[in-house]
Order: C-alpha cells, then structure tokens, then sequence
C-alpha cells in the first residue's frame, strides 16, 4: 500500500508506502476547532515512513491528554495536513482529507467521544472511546 496526498493549494503534499499503523476520527475540542468541524480524521504512521515536501507550519497547544500536539498546515492556503501528539512519540497523524484517493482511509474507532456534539454524527460500527484508548 502507498498513500499520497496533498493540501487544497498544492505547495504541501507527502507520500508514505506502508499502512498506517492506526486510524481514526477524533472529537475533542481542539479538533473540532482546528478543522472547523464534528472531528478531526486521523491516519497514524511512524514517523519517518512519511516523506513531507513544500514548507508546513506548525502550531502547538496542550491536548486533552494534557500532553502537547503539534498540528501541521499549510501556510499558504490553511489546509490542515498533520498532528505530532506528544503522547505518541515518533508517530505522526495525517489528516484523511487530505488524501489523493479518499477510499484508502479507514477508519478503525472515534475517540474522545465524550467531547462530541449534540450535531455529531458517528459510524455505529465502529469502537467508541470516550478519550484516548486503553494504551498497553
Ligand atoms: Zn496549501
Ligand atoms: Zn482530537
């Protein structure tokens, strides 16, 4: 499998030739500011699987978990690409929409399902967490 994709204007895109390790859509707060929407979709990767090219700038601010996320945009036209969540070290997230062939995200579970709204709307086969998953 090798995914690619790229923001609305073009100046950011990457590729990555191995699956994501996991996936999902995320309710929290800042989600659903960073992406003016119900969620955030998420496709997680080591880190140093996924060539990034063109200049991307990135915002901090502390997550949920209490824990530092670094979100990862386009500079020139907005689009939100990326997620570096300190909780999950070496691992990088890459937003689904910005995806050249949309199918190739699955999502596997919602998390932080306690922070959705009343206009939300979930995948009722999928697990649902009401914040991070029980991490082994
Ligand atoms: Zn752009
Ligand atoms: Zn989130």
């Amino acid at each position: 499998m090798s995914i690619s994709g790229k923001c609305l204007c073009g100046a950011v895109s990457y590729t990555c030739s191995i699956p994501p390790v996991f996936s999902g859509n995320c309710h929290c707060n800042d989600c659903k500011k960073t992406s003016g929407s119900g969620y955030a979709t998420a496709m997680f990767f080591p880190e140093d699987s996924v060539s990034i090219s063109g200049e991307v700038k990135y915002f901090e601010s502390k997550g949920s978990s209490g824990k530092m996320v670094k979100r990862g945009f386009c500079p020139t036209c907005g689009s939100q690409m990326f997620g570096i969540p300190e909780v999950m070290p070496d691992m990088l997230a890459i937003r689904a929409g910005s995806l050249e062939n949309l199918s190739d995200y699955e999502p596997q579970m919602d998390i932080y399902t306690s922070h959705s709204t009343v206009w939300d709307v979930m995948a009722e086969g999928l697990p649902k967490f009401p914040e991070m998953p029980p991490q082994d």
